[in-house]
C-alpha cells in the first residue's frame, strides 16, 4: 500500500498567516522555502535565482537585507517576483524597516541578533500596520545569551524561551502575525525542540535543520529531522539549509511533501528496483537515463525500472508506466499489466514514448490500446528464465561448488 497523507499522524491544527499570496498554517498545504545565495543588490542575478527556486518548487523565498543597497534592490525584486519575498534581518533595526518600506511579504527577526525589547517592538508595530507577517527564527547557534546560560546551553526548552519572550514582546503591541522556528544544526536537538514548540504555541511552525552543509549529508539530517515532524502531524512551512545550490533546498522540499503525500505529485517519481543477481541489465545504467529523458518531460508522472521480469512487474504494479528487463528485450507495463515487449535497446525510448501518451491520452486509454500478444511473449520470457536461473538467481550454488572444489573448509 502506498503511503500517504493519511498514514501520518494528523497534522495538528495551527492558525493560519497569510506571508503575501501565500497561507501558512492552519489547512493551507505545507509550503516549501529558500533563500538566495546572491547579493540582493544585484537586482537582476537575484530575480533570475528567485525565478529557478520556484520553478524548483518553493513556494517563498528569502532574501537578505543586510545593508541599504540590499533594501533597494528588494524594492525592485519584490514587483517582480513570482512569489513572496521575506526579508532576512539580522542584527539592524533600521534594515526591517527599509525592507517593510521595500514592500517586502514577510519579516524573518532572529532574537538572537536583535535583542533590544524597544527594537523588536517598533518593527512588530510597523509590520502590524503594514500587515505583514513576521518568523521569529530562533537558531541554537546565536541564542541570546540570557538564555544560553539560564539553561545551561541551546536545549529545546531554551530555544522555545527564545520564541515565547520574542511572541511577549510582539503581543504588548498587539502583533501576532507570526510564525515560528526553532532550528539546530543537532536533528535530536531539533526534533524536540519542535515537539515543545507545537505543544506551546498555535502559530504555524517553519521546519528546517540549520546548518544542515553540503549533500548527501545535509539532505539526510535536513529529511531526518523535517520529516520526523512531518509525519508527527508538525509543521506548516520548511526549508532545506544545504550548503549548495539553493534549487535543490527547492527540489528537496517539494519532493520531501510529494513523497508524504503532502503535496501533489508536480513532475517525475522514479522507482527502481536496486538490482540482484537476477538483474537481465544494468539497472542503474537504465535507470539514469530513464530518469533524466523524463525529468525533461515535466509530467506527473511515476514510472519503475525493474532489472528482471520475473518480479519487476509485480513488485512495481502500483507505478503508472514501467519496464522490466529479460532475455535482451523490455516489458513494458502500465500498473502492472504487460502493454509491449520492446528490444532492450529500446527500453528508455519506449518509456518516454509512452509517458507522452499516458500524459496525451491518460492509462485507460493506454490499456485498452495494449499489443494484445504482449502479455503472451512476456509470460514466454518469465518462465525460460525461471528455467534457466530457478530459484538460485545468484549462482550461489556454482559459488559453493568451486569452494569445495578448492578445498576451502
Ligand atoms: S526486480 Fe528483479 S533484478 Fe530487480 S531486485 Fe527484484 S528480483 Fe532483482
Amino acid at each position: 500500500m502506498d503511503v500517504t497523507a493519511s498514514s501520518l499522524s494528523p497534522r495538528r491544527r495551527t492558525r493560519q498567516i497569510a506571508v503575501g499570496s501565500v497561507k501558512v498554517g492552519g489547512d493551507a498545504p505545507i509550503s516549501v522555502q529558500s533563500m538566495t545565495t546572491t547579493k540582493t543588490a544585484d537586482v537582476e542575478a537575484t530575480l533570475a535565482q528567485i525565478y529557478a527556486l520556484a520553478g524548483a518548487g518553493a513556494d517563498i523565498v528569502r532574501c537578505t537585507c543586510n545593508e541599504r543597497a540590499a533594501a533597494e534592490g528588494l524594492a525592485q525584486i519584490v514587483p517582480r517576483s513570482p512569489v513572496p519575498i521575506v526579508a532576512d534581518i539580522h542584527f539592524h533595526v533600521e534594515m526591517a524597516l527599509a525592507a517593510l518600506e521595500a514592500g517586502v511579504q514577510g519579516l524573518r527577526l532572529n532574537p538572537g541578533n536583535l535583542r533590544k525589547p524597544e527594537e523588536i517592538k517598533l518593527v512588530a508595530a510597523e509590520a502590524r500596520d503594514r500587515g505583514v507577517p513576521i518568523r521569529i527564527g530562533v537558531n541554537a547557534g546565536s541564542l541570546h545569551p540570557d538564555i544560553y546560560e539560564r539553561f545551561g546551553g541551546a536545549t529545546p526548552e531554551a530555544l522555545v524561551e527564545s520564541a515565547r519572550q520574542e511572541l511577549a514582546y510582539f503581543q504588548e503591541v498587539g502583533f501576532e502575525d507570526v510564525k515560528i522556528s526553532v532550528k539546530a544544526s543537532s536533528v535530536a536537538t531539533m526534533i524536540a525542540a519542535y515537539r515543545l514548540a507545537s505543544e506551546t504555541f498555535d502559530h504555524p511552525l517553519h521546519l528546517g535543520v540549520t546548518e544542515a552543509g553540503p549533500l548527501p549529508g545535509g539532505l539526510l539530517k535536513g529529511t531526518a529531522g523535517i520529516a520526523t515532524l512531518l509525519a508527527e502531524g508538525i509543521g506548516d512551512t520548511l526549508r532545506y539549509s544545504l550548503t549548495a545550490d539553493p534549487v535543490e533546498e527547492a527540489k528537496a522540499g517539494r519532493q520531501l511533501l510529494e513523497v508524504l503525500g503532502l503535496r501533489e505529485r508536480t513532475g517525475l517519481d522514479l522507482i527502481a528496483c536496486p538490482s540482484c543477481g537476477r538483474a537481465e541489465v544494468d539497472v542503474i545504467k537504465v535507470a539514469t537515463e530513464a530518469q533524466s529523458a523524463l525529468s525533461a518531460l515535466d509530467i506527473p508522472i511515476q514510472v519503475a525500472v525493474m532489472g528482471c521480469v520475473v518480479n519487476g512487474p509485480g513488485e512495481a504494479r502500483h507505478a503508472d508506466l514501467g519496464i522490466a528487463a529479460g532475455r535482451h528485450r523490455g516489458h513494458l507495463f502500465i500498473r502492472g499489466q504487460i502493454i509491449r515487449v520492446v528490444p532492450e535497446d529500446e527500453m528508455v525510448a519506449a518509456l518516454v514514448d509512452e509517458a507522452k501518451r499516458i500524459a496525451e491520452e491518460g492509462v485507460e486509454a493506454r490499456l485498452a490500446a495494449r499489443d494484445t500478444s504482449a502479455e503472451a511473449a512476456a509470460e514466454a520470457d518469465r518462465a525460460a528464465l525461471l528455467d534457466a536461473k530457478g530459484l538460485d538467481a545468484n549462482n550461489a550454488g556454482a559459488t559453493i561448488e568451486r569452494i569445495r572444489r578448492r578445498g576451502i573448509h
